[in-house]
């Protein structure tokens, strides 16, 4: 049973709810994981509650060593922990480890808090007087994460938090659920006092505990659109600091300048790596004027050459699959959506299986041309090995398209026309951009988050933000008096 993580020890849960984790790659159930119920979302709060008032009240010098310690731990055993991610969620080790690593990024930056957290001092802003700003943490923040990062989306938020002082309720997603415990372990080896980082365990009935609770200060969220427009209402209506990163459909608009061979491999690893289960995949390539038909073959081309199969296989394949047979069915019926609407299913990944592993959720590359704007798989995320090419004919036209969607996540330009990218840079309606780059996830110094549908609060992911996100600020404007004058002036008056 993979339970709780609560006072800095594993804790069944008494809930009796629990359910199934697969190994994605068999179809087989590997473990129960068990589901809050209020008894246990009770204790995990009331331990965070201990754990801040111990956390919060460490010097800055001593917080510092316990990330440090941290990231020498994770640093020493990624492959530990890329194999473990592997194993529930499906994709390769080797996109594992990378997202291990975009995560320990975020670890890099939190070590070098104090100078993220140290506030402003003016001296003198009147006669004898001070004015400096403190940043403190808010206490107990809850972090409610996604199936597709299970190490990587809760390491944007929770190296931050916890390096400004606050304690951390993690409810990761139930179906990998191991990867937030093998961490939870990790800080106690790392000297994090018991109760500063917490893992709970569950579904709606643990994430809805968190958002009613007053003990909870702040909901950072990622997930699909619906849950995160949920979780930013539900977060707000009870008076909480909140970010709720959602859903997306990112395009790549290919000029015909571009190198179409860069193009073609760049598209397949963004649009078919991870199974496509990235929020930052490529879903669809916008190809502008002629190049449609050279760049579609060599797409092709390459998809022939990709090899399927289970991610924790010796010999390593490009994707593996999706993460549950439920999921698997609805990438397929996107696809079914997209043919009755007239599109040509170039390359069909529906029925795909693999040799020995037939009852694995596998869903082969899939290429569409041709299909209409208005259609539902054009409009809505499908979150699998799906890669669209829509064709236009211009530049504007394709900006234009970019900019109608509902999403706003990432977004990239292929080109070797420079002013033609900072046209686009300034002009899409997207978060984060990438020329001549297809993921464009940010580095940690810079923060990670998109525009309308893809981000609901005000605050991105890491950065500069998480720190924001992550303190609250408080004014303090002080007179103290110099002995020699008792405040007054030469001239006999008080001085201002
Ligand atoms: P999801 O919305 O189903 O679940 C996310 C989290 O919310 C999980 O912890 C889940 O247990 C919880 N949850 C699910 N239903 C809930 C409900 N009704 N009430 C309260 N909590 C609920 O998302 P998912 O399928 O795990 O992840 C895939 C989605 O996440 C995709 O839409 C993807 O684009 C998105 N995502 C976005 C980003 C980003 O940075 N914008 C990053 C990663 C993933």
């Amino acid at each position: 049973m993979v339970g709780h993580w609560i006072d800095g020890a594993p804790r069944a849960s008494a809930s009796g709810r629990t359910a199934p984790v697969f190994d994605p790659a068999t179809g087989r159930r590997r473990a129960e994981v068990a589901l809050a119920d209020q008894a246990d979302v009770d204790a995990a709060i009331a331990s965070a509650q201990r754990g801040f008032r111990e956390w919060g009240g460490w010097s800055i010098a001593k917080r510092q060593r316990v990330l440090f310690a941290f990231r020498e731990l994770l640093n020493a055993r990624t492959r530990e922990l890329a194999e473990i991610i592997s194993g529930e969620h499906g994709k390769v080790v080797s996109d594992a480890l990378g997202e291990v690593m975009r995560g320990l990024e975020v670890v890099e930056l939190a070590c070098g808090f104090p100078q993220l957290v140290k506030g402003g001092f003016s001296e003198n802003a009147s006669t004898d007087i001070d004015v400096y700003t403190l940043r403190q943490p808010l206490g107990v923040v809850g972090i409610i994460s996604p199936f597709n990062f299970p190490a990587m989306v809760p390491l944007w938020f929770f190296p931050v938090a916890l390096a400004a002082g606050n304690a951390v309720i993690l409810k990761p997603s139930e179906k990998d659920p191991s990867a937030a415990l093998w961490l939870a372990r990790l800080w106690s080896e790392a000297g994090l006092p018991d109760g500063a980082f917490t893992v709970l365990q569950g579904d709606k009935q643990a994430v809805d505990g968190l958002l009613h609770s007053p003990a909870v200060q702040a909901i950072s969220f990622v997930g699909s659109t619906p849950i995160a427009q949920y979780i930013y209402e539900e977060a707000s209506r009870h008076g909480k600091r909140v970010q709720a990163l959602g859903g997306a459909k990112n395009h790549m608009l290919v000029l015909p300048d571009a190198d179409l061979d860069l193009v073609a491999d760049q598209a397949v690893n963004a649009g078919y790596g991870a199974a496509g289960e990235r929020c930052m995949a490529v879903s669809v390539v916008l190809a502008v004027g002629e190049v449609a038909d050279p760049l579609r073959a060599k797409i092709v081309e390459r998809i022939d050459r990709l090899r399927v199969g289970p991610g924790t296989d010796a010999v390593e394949p490009d994707m593996g699959p999706l993460i549950s047979a439920a999921h698997r069915d609805k990438v397929a019926g996107y696809v079914g959506v997209a043919e009755q609407d007239g599109a040509d299913i170039v390359v069909d990944g529906r029925g795909f299986t693999v040799d020995g592993h037939e009852d694995g959720f596998w869903f082969g590359p899939t290429l569409i041309d041709g299909i209409p704007t208005d259609s539902r798989a054009y409009q809505e995320e499908i979150f699998g090995p799906v890669l669209s090419i829509v064709r236009v004919a211009t530049f504007q036209e394709g900006l234009d398209l970019i900019n109608s969607g509902r999403f706003g996540n990432g977004t990239a330009i292929f080109t070797n026309d420079g002013g033609a990218a900072r046209r686009f840079q300034s002009e899409v309606q997207v978060g984060m951009i990438g020329i001549n780059v297809p993921i464009p996830v940010p580095v940690a110094y810079h923060s990670f988050g998109g525009w309308k549908a893809s981000l609901f609060g005000d605050a991105k992911a890491y950065g500069v933000h998480g720190f924001d996100f992550f303190t609250r600020e408080k004014a303090v404007t002080a007179r103290w008096v110099d002995p020699a004058t008792r405040g007054r002036s030469a001239r006999g008056g008080i001085d201002l």
